[in-house]
């Protein structure tokens, strides 16, 4: 028997982890996608109901600077107005700080960091107009040029902000994504997000902001439509109360991945088949709240697909970012048949799409890799973890891992020899993926496979903003004392957001929208 048992106590004898998920996976979409729905309805629904109200202009508390949001957007915004003199406090609905900054993985892309470690690494040339020319191309030229730019040309300065300001730590390594045309992704950054957000947060405290957990806003006042916003109407338990606001409201509430109803109204090709990869508050309630103010939004309708998520729960997790990693290696994807899909260096939504189209009634593909290709994607650790938890499965020959996935053998067979030949030759004739000389062959086991179904992963439009972050209304006049950065924004991925482009994008936005906020004039 050459292939090894996965350690799991709720296997069959077979060891069989993929396919009792798979079987299992009805039941699960299911239950999911009803959880979701019920709580999204909840906030779209409340949130609807604040705006309708008028403000009773009864102040329960008077604040200089309020951040809606403890992700990464919010957190770097409190933090840039904090250190520049500001009281902050940061209003978090959820009972646990963070956010999606918390649960994602740390992979950071920016053209240089503060060691050159791409020198280093003789990796060649890169800079902020190649990185901000893959993010329009990738973004199907729909991002808006002037953020993108600003984003590509402040992602080394947010690295070095931190490294150098929250302590941070990185590996000594710089890695391909899919989509970006150079190596540059600083992968980990910190270990995790969690771990990043522990330190922004730690540097946010030093530097005297306030973070309040439970705390949902549900409501933004402004007076008329030319006037600044003056305050929050926030909801703490069933109590709910006035927050008024003297210099500047920052919304760094993040996406809406997580409300089904308001994604249907964006997008309903997304609908409620899609699991997600986003944490319970991703609801986009604040989104609304602004429109009500006045508050302008651009490209709702980009819904971002994630291809590499747990089939069963949806989740990303750390054998998902296998596949992320693996096809600059060599990594190939299969359908059911074993046959080949698509490009698997092509970006995110296309092969979200192609699995889609392959994926058949079981809603499965499988990523394909050897153990030679390991360290380039993770560690040993990740594989034996990801084993007991059934997401990846191993075979000593390609045989029978292809037994175990239900495969043709001979159709697997095939697939992997010619792939090894196009790596020989340095030409993929079927699908035109490009670097194939830089690829290690699946010619030796043992062999792995993981997993993998598309899941929703993040809302790519949101507020419109301009290049020092302020909302703007629909004609595109800046609503005074109104910031927002993070991924409550959109314009700046366009219809597509290339891998490690996020915590970028929310750390320069979110000091751009603090040190902004901090040098609003007081009202007399
Ligand atoms: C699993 C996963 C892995 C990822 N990995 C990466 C990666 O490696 N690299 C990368 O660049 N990107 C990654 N991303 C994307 C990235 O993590 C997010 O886009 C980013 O963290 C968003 O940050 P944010 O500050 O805008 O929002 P969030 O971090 O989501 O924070 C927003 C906060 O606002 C709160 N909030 C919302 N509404 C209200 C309200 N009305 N009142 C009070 N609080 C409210 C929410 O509860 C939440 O805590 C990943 C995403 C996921 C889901």
């Amino acid at each position: 028997m050459a292939r090894e048992k996965i350690r799991n106590p709720k296997q069959t004898e077979r060891g069989d982890a993929l396919l009792n998920r798979r079987s299992f996976l009805k039941g699960m979409v299911g239950s999911s996608v009803i959880a979701a729905a019920g709580s999204l309805a909840i906030s779209s629904v409340a949130g609807a109901a604040a705006n309708a109200r008028d403000n009773t202009g009864r102040w329960s508390e008077i604040l200089d600077i309020v951040v809606v949001g403890s992700g990464f957007a919010g957190l770097a915004a409190a933090t840039e107005a904090a250190e520049r003199g500001m009281k902050v406090v940061v209003l978090e609905k959820m009972p646990r700080y963070g956010g999606n900054s918390a649960i994602c993985h740390g992979e950071f892309a920016a053209s240089d960091d503060p060691y050159h470690l791409r020198d280093k690494l003789e990796l060649g040339d890169d800079g902020p107009a190649r990185h901000a020319e893959d993010m329009l191309r990738a973004g199907n030229y729909y991002g808006k040029p002037d953020l993108v730019r600003v984003v590509a040309e402040q992602a080394p300065a947010a690295l070095t902000w931190l490294l150098e300001g929250a302590g941070v730590k990185i590996q000594e390594s710089v890695l391909a994504a899919p989509g970006h045309s150079s190596p540059r992704i600083y992968s980990g950054i910190g270990g995790s997000g969690e771990v990043l957000v522990e330190a922004l947060k730690k540097r946010a405290e030093q530097s005297g902001v306030v973070i309040r957990t439970n705390e949902q806003v549900t409501a933004i006042w402004r007076n008329s439509f030319s006037a600044p916003v003056v305050g929050v109407e926030v909801q703490r338990g069933k109590r709910r109360s006035n927050i008024y606001i003297r210099q500047a409201l920052i919304l760094a509430s993040g996406g809406f991945s997580r409300d089904l109803a308001m994604r249907q109204v964006y997008n309903p090709a997304v609908g409620s088949s899609y699991q997600s990869t986003n944490h319970p508050g991703a609801t986009g309630e604040l989104i609304q709240s602004a429109r009500v103010v006045g508050a302008d939004v651009t490209q709702m309708n980009f819904v971002q697909v994630y291809p590499f998520a747990d089939p069963v729960t949806g989740r990303f997790d750390v054998p998902s970012v296998f596949a992320l990693r693996g096809p600059a290696v060599g990594m190939i994807f299969v359908d059911e048949k074993g046959k080949r899909f698509v490009n698997e260096a092509a970006d995110g939504e296309t092969c979200a799409r192609a699995q889609i189209r392959a994926g058949g009634k079981k809603r499965v593909t499988f990523a394909l890799f050897n153990e030679a290709m390991i360290s380039a994607m993770g560690t040993n650790d990740e594989i034996v973890s990801g084993m007991k938890a059934g997401r990846f499965a191993r075979g000593e020959t390609l045989a029978d891992l292809a037994r175990f996935l239900e495969i043709p053998p001979e159709n697997l067979e095939k697939t992997v020899s010619d792939h090894n030949r196009y790596i020989r030759e340095g030409v993929d004739p079927v699908w035109g993926k490009k670097s194939m000389n830089r690829m290690i062959p699946l010619e030796s086991g043992p062999f792995f496979a993981l997993s993998q179904w598309p899941a929703v992963h993040g809302t790519l439009g949101g507020l419109r903003i301009n290049t020092r972050a302020q909302v703007l209304d629909i004609r595109s006049n800046p609503i005074p004392r109104l910031y927002a950065a993070g991924e409550v924004t959109g314009g700046i991925h366009g219809a597509n957001r290339l891998p490690g482009n996020s915590i970028p994008e929310c750390i320069v936005f979110g000091r751009i929208a603090g040190a902004n906020a901090a040098a609003e004039k007081f009202p007399a």
